[in-house]
């Protein structure tokens, strides 16, 4: 690919953000940045030095002093591979508390704003078209529907040999689809200019199809959205 592309893509939890992006960034040949890890990784770090999730210059010196990058898909904390860590339930909480840190989200922001300058790349979160990257060639908000998000959830879980219960997990979606909506610094919500996909009765496949036919339709010169 010569010219230049950054997709943006937010939407809630379970919606398959991740599974999607990493589909269309291996068939469009762009880097995907998974912010979401971004988040998780600093309520990894913040769990582990027991930090309260509440803004303090004992915070800001940490955060200061954090390095989060991605090398060959893998999320990176201060040099060392944390992908494998992230994904319990209580970083999931760990992650949406954190994320409701103006300090937090500055450091964050920051870092993410920098790779778009850098590379074509897709990059999935909450804030991505209105924050981040709000001049993004491409916009999509992507969403599917409460139960539908935990059942695709619990299925992984279960998959993955993990313990999942479908009712708990689907409270547990519940709750940060609260926090994230609810929270006063950038709170989840479909920007104007972003194409809504509810996927709830659609495959990982025909998601991708669509967001890889806007692409194209970018690329050749077509007004995409
Ligand atoms: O996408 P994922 O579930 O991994 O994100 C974990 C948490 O990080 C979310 O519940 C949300 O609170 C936060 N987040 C955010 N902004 C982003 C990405 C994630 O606030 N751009």
């Amino acid at each position: 690919m010569t010219e230049k592309i950054r997709i943006a893509i937010d939407g809630p939890s379970g919606a398959g953000k991740s599974t999607i992006a990493k589909t269309v960034a291996g068939r469009l040949g762009l880097e995907y940045v998974d912010t979401g890890a971004m988040y998780r990784a600093i309520g990894l770090k913040m769990g582990r030095l027991a930090m309260k999730a509440e803004e303090s210059p004992a915070l800001q010196a940490m955060l200061d002093e954090t390095e989060i990058d991605f090398r060959h898909g893998e999320i990176v904390l201060d040099g060392q591979i944390v992908s494998g860590q992230i994904r319990t339930p209580e970083i999931s909480m760990a992650a949406s508390s954190c994320s409701a840190l103006p300090m937090v989200r500055r450091k964050l922001v920051e870092l993410q704003q920098k790779m778009g300058r850098e590379k074509s790349i897709i990059m999935d979160g909450r804030d991505i078209c209105e924050v981040v990257l709000p001049d993004a060639e491409l916009k999509f908000y992507l969403t599917a529907s409460a139960q539908e998000r935990a059942r695709r959830r619990t299925e992984e879980l279960l998959e993955k040999g993990e313990k999942a219960d479908f009712s708990q997990v689907l409270k547990e979606i519940e709750q940060r689809d609260y926090n994230d909506s609810h929270r006063t610094v950038s709170p989840l919500r479909k920007a104007e200019d972003a194409e809504e996909i509810d996927s709830t009765a659609m495959s990982i496949e025909e998601v991708a199809d669509l967001i890889c036919s806007r692409a194209h339709a970018y690329l050749a010169g077509t007004t995409a959205r």
